[in-house]
């Protein structure tokens, strides 16, 4: 396989649904001859008018041209048998997720194509090792992860297995790139980098449901607080509960129902019950209303103190003096903890530690935990989760949540749970990142491309950690674990060697 062996292939994609319809359009646009074929009858020529009708829209819209669209759709044939991979340099495979159903289409191709054509698959769970099993050139098989809607989403998780020659792989990066998107290697794993790396993002959440920390509304709030898109209830209520239970459960099964994987009861419930989400009219939220608005919280204007001090070092605690230099804080970079010291009482950034237990090592009972911010600027009304210590006295009860208000949040009062609500899910994430890293699965960097353009995070999990600390993170995980004991908040061994 030589460099740029595939510019301008013509090329067979197999399977008309979602996604090989998408894939069809995207290898057009670039300039390739399209053939499309789906085992069921006249499937390819309907993706194809589909397909027509959706470029005729983005022309009258002005956002291509007319004589784009037409080029698009003349590069595109739909074939009404499988003969047609003969001559094709690429194959790109979209049929339904079933190993047996792929195995069996992969000998059939390479019974027409010739020993040079590349055969990628889009597999979003299969291992691409066994994919490969008893194929006679198992070297040219490469997973190439689209992701849903394929003309916009801009990550392709270029998958090599045991088999797969490093060229392939090398060949169907640059195509990929060729096409406008950003690839990133990974190494054929369960849930490969994005579906393994976001587990946490909905695990976290639904743990804090179980354990009825807070309701929905206020944990999407708070992520969107934090800068995600969406927050996990209505994501995965976009999603679909049974979509995100099957991944959930397949990452879990392959992993050797490793805990860390463990799926939830809340979700193991909603799906038996059909509570699927926006399809079904019912998830976390009923639909079309969606989310219920924020209970509002009241708060009374900060009273000032005597004395005002920011506690430790590093961003966060840089971004609270910037914050409050009106006051003239004082500062007390060698402390423990971070946050603000308000004469007797304490406002503190989640460590992992509750507010109860903080307020035990700090011998005061007037202590509340609030949730890391993720963002350095002005939060201008950002819902954060806080927590008040349980013998918390009355006035502070009322004046914590007026101190993040005059910091510039929305605060949201949630149950004195270690790490809240994003922190502990931002951990896990980092920690999942991590260990995807020690395993060779991807880069630092291709998990964060892969986290950013797969799933639309705000940063990396690799840029949360840069402005972090490995040392922050792990006393996280480990007050996590100290509190749950068991498997799930395991440290990966690339953090502690970090720490
Ligand atoms: P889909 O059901 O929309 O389309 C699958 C198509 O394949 C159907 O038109 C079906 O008739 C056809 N088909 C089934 N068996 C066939 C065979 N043996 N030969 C030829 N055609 C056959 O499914 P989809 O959502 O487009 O998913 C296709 C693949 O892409 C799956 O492997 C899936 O895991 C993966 N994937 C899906 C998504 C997503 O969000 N939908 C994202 C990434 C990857």
């Amino acid at each position: 396989m030589t460099p740029g062996a595939l510019d301008g292939a013509p090329l067979l994609v197999v399977g008309a649904g979602i996604m090989g319809a998408g894939i069809a359009q995207v290898a057009a646009q670039a300039g390739h001859r399209v053939r499309l074929f789906d085992a069921r009858e006249g499937a390819a020529a309907q993706a194809k008018a589909k397909l027509a009708a959706t470029l005729d829209g983005l022309a009258a819209k002005g956002k291509l041209t007319a004589d784009a669209a037409g080029a698009t759709m003349a590069r595109i044939e739909p074939v009404a048998a499988l003969g047609a991979a003969a001559g094709v340099s690429l194959v790109i495979e979209a049929i339904v997720e079933d190993l047996e159903a792929k195995r069996a289409l992969f000998a059939e191709l390479e019974s027409l194509v010739g020993a040079d054509c590349v055969i990628a698959t889009n597999t979003s769970s299969i291992s691409v090792t066994a994919l490969a099993r008893g194929m006679k050139l198992p070297g040219r098989l490469v997973g190439m992860h689209f992701f849903n809607p394929v003309p916009l989403m801009k990550l392709v998780e270029v998958v090599s297995g045991l088999h797969t020659e490093r060229a392939v792989a090398d060949a169907i990066f640059e195509l990929s790139r060729k096409w406008g998107k950003v690839p990133v290697h990974a190494r054929s794993t369960p849930g490969f980098i994005v579906n393994r790396i976001a587990r946490p993002f909905y695990a976290e959440t639904l743990a804090l449901l179980f354990e009825q920390a807070a309701a929905p509304e206020v944990l999407d709030a708070c992520f969107r607080g934090a800068g995600f898109r969406m927050g996990p209830c209505e994501l995965i209520d976009l999603v679909g509960h049974d979509t995100n239970f099957a991944v959930t459960q397949s990452v879990y099964a392959a992993n050797f129902y490793d805990k860390r994987y463990v799926p939830s009861l809340v979700q193991r419930e909603m799906v038996d019950g059909g509570l699927l989400g926006r399809k079904s009219g019912r998830g976390f939220y009923r639909y079309p209303e969606g989310a219920p608005a924020l209970p509002r919280v009241a708060h009374e204007a900060p009273v000032a103190p005597r004395e005002i001090t920011v506690h430790g070092d590093g961003r966060v605690a840089d971004w609270l003096a910037a914050r409050i230099a009106d006051r003239r804080p004082a500062r007390e970079a060698r402390s423990p903890w971070t946050g603000l010291a308000l004469d007797g009482a304490r406002l503190v950034v989640t460590d992992g530690r509750r507010a109860a237990e903080l307020a035990a090592a700090l011998g005061t009972n007037d202590v509340a935990v609030f949730d890391r911010p993720l963002t350095a600027g002005d939060p201008a009304g950002a819902a954060i989760a806080y927590a008040v210590a349980d013998r918390a006295s009355e006035r502070w009860r009322a004046q914590s949540p007026a101190w993040l208000a005059a910091l510039g949040f929305a605060p949201q009062p949630v149950a004195d749970t270690p790490g809240l609500v994003v922190a502990r899910t931002v951990a896990m994430l980092i920690n999942e990142a991590a260990d995807a890293v020690l395993q060779g699965v991807c880069t630092p960097e291709g998990a964060d491309a892969a986290m950013k353009l797969g799933v639309n995070y705000p940063a990396g999990p690799f840029e949360w950690l840069a402005g972090w600390s490995a040392a922050g993170v792990a006393a996280m995980l480990d007050a996590l674990d100290a509190q749950y004991r068991g498997e799930r908040y395991r440290l990966s061994g690339w953090l502690l060697r970090h720490v």
